[in-house]
């Protein structure tokens, strides 16, 4: 990114007071608090506005999202783009003001949140809306407007307040290559009753779409010749946000739930690790692609302020809490992790995997884990995060191989989390994974070779909402699988998402799939459901 220091004192200026809070008028004695949160980053700092009126087409043909509910705010999030596939969405590099709304019915006839916000060009014309001073535990409707056009609505609702015990129904879910399939798991989604999505990563892919010989390719109409190219600049990644939210079904599922998103590799490249990517390219070259993934996922996503990207690096671990019943602890397992063992290939744990100064989580993340967990009150503890927790042996052989990506490949950092768990008297530990395009739960056992030792959590592994095409319910390898590794509970290949209920004496998952996403329209079941005991972890048949 290019600095700002670079500019003239008034354009610094500028800067300064583009990123200061302003509070604006409200309905009432209501007054809604709005942060102009775009920072003029390049030469356009104090772009001329533009006339609202001339805006020549709907410019919210990316939807609308909500994200990160707190018990008394929720970010809304939408992006001005007239025409989706062009450059800046078809938009002049000129400021747009943009009214939003929130009220507590869908009509609405109860607006208590209204404000003005500005679509920044240097932020590709993406709005945040930080809606404070809101009731805990309520639903609200949201909207935006710019001269003639209104948005579609949004549902969204807030966290329930700090002693709450009320329950939560969550769903998780990962993997949406666009060019693998339809998003039907999403428009089933969108009308399932959930409180709050988890996006567990691989929110797009970097791959070409065209070249990928994608199942879409063949039904929809031929993608514009931009797509079929590998994500490298910030254009690339800005137009691969507005393909696969021209997906009808994603937006649908942003509409309907608040999200709480964390990445996983394909954000930036196939299985990165800090800086440094599979292609060998210097470190330094990678960090300029990786800041322009990390600012398209910022802008394109319903994140809070603290997550704002500087350069290459942006603080995406953060903490919810849902009243005493549950505290997430999103993390980030990409960022700052060690460069996988054995170069990144399946392989049997030896002293590399093993090595206790590699780390999956970075030593930050990991203090701030542990110490979060001390403090901890919630009867849940749960830890939304990427790639498989437990330890998932690949073949039957005595010395079987594991996924060096997952956190198989950094034993020290599991054993040290688990250990931070224990000592901070954990009891409800649940994992939530996605990554591997198929459902799983396991319990996460003290000593994953003993099958008699301590169950010490569950792991719900959501599988893809399209990413390997249609899946197959019994995978080849299903039968190893379950054989190889006793806390393996359940293991299914087809796409769709898992919904978890959590209450005060257990917790429910149910996972839910679709038949195909080659093909739209596919019906939705639930393939399997299990509960573990609040004080009794350990997967049991519902
Ligand atoms: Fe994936
Ligand atoms: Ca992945």
């Amino acid at each position: 990114m290019t600095p700002t220091g670079q500019h003239s004192p008034e354009l610094r200026a500028a800067a300064r007071h583009l990123g200061r809070r302003r509070f604006l008028t409200g309905t009432g004695a209501a007054a809604a608090l709005a942060f102009a949160v775009n920072l003029p980053t390049a030469g356009v700092a104090g772009a001329a506005e533009l006339d609202a009126a001339r805006i020549p087409a709907d410019p919210f043909t990316l939807g609308v999202a909500s994200g990160d509910p707190a018990p008394h705010s929720v970010l809304l999030w939408t992006r001005l783009a007239p025409k989706p596939f062009e450059l800046n969405g078809g938009l002049p590099a000129e400021r747009v003001t943009v009214q939003w709304e929130l009220a507590r019915d869908a009509r609405f006839r109860r607006v208590v949140r209204r404000g003005t916000v500005t679509a920044h060009p240097e932020f590709n014309h993406s709005v945040r809306v930080q809606a404070d001073h809101l009731d805990a535990d309520r639903q609200y409707w949201f909207r935006f407007r710019t001269g003639r056009w209104v948005s579609g609505t949004g549902r969204t609702r807030t966290a329930p307040p700090a002693g709450s015990r009320s329950g939560l129904t969550l769903a998780a879910v990962s993997c949406q290559a666009y060019h693998d399939g339809y998003f039907t798991a999403f428009k089933h989604l969108a009308e399932d009753d959930v409180d709050v999505v988890f996006h567990l990563g691989d929110y797009l892919y970097e791959y070409a779409v065209n070249a990928a010989g994608g199942a879409r390719k063949y039904t929809d109409r031929t993608l514009p010749d931009i797509f079929n190219r590998e994500t490298q600049t910030l254009d690339d990644y800005r137009r691969r946000y507005a393909l696969y939210k021209s997906d009808p079904d994603l937006r649908a599922a942003h509409a309907a739930h608040p999200f709480v998103v964390t990445w996983d590799d394909h954000e930036v490249e196939n299985n990165y690790a800090d800086d440094i990517d599979e292609n060998g390219n210097p470190p330094e070259e990678f960090l300029l692609r990786r800041a322009s993934a990390y600012r398209a996922y910022w802008e394109n996503q319903p994140l809070r302020l603290p997550q704002r990207p500087t350069g290459s690096d942006m603080q995406l671990y953060r903490r919810l809490d849902w009243g005493r019943l549950a505290q997430f602890d999103i993390l980030d397992t990409r960022q700052y992790r060690s460069d996988q063992a054995y170069g990144d290939k399946a392989h049997a744990p030896g002293p590399e995997s093993r090595d206790p100064r590699r780390t999956i989580t970075g030593a930050t993340q990991e203090r701030w884990l542990i110490d979060g967990w001390r403090r901890s009150r919630a009867l849940w503890n749960v830890v939304p995060q990427q790639v498989t927790f437990s330890e998932r042996k690949l073949d039957l052989t005595a010395d079987a191989k594991l996924s060096m990506d997952a956190w198989d490949g950094y034993s020290a950092s599991r054993d040290r989390v688990l250990a931070g768990a224990k000592s901070a008297g954990v009891d409800n530990l649940m994992v939530l994974t996605g990554d591997v395009h198929v459902a799983y739960a396991f319990d996460i056992k003290a000593d994953f070779g003993k099958p008699s030792s301590k169950t010490l959590g569950t792991e719900i592994v959501a599988t893809s909402i399209a990413s390997g095409k249609d899946g197959a319910e019994r995978p080849a390898n299903w039968d190893t699988y379950m054989k190889a590794n006793p806390h393996l509970k359940f293991y299914n290949g087809r796409r769709g998402y898992v919904t978890v209920a959590l209450g005060q004496k257990s917790a429910r998952a149910d996972f839910k799939t679709v038949s195909a996403v080659t093909t739209p329209g596919a019906p939705l079941t639930t393939a399997a459901s299990f509960i573990t005991e609040v004080g009794n972890q350990g997967l049991k048949p519902a």
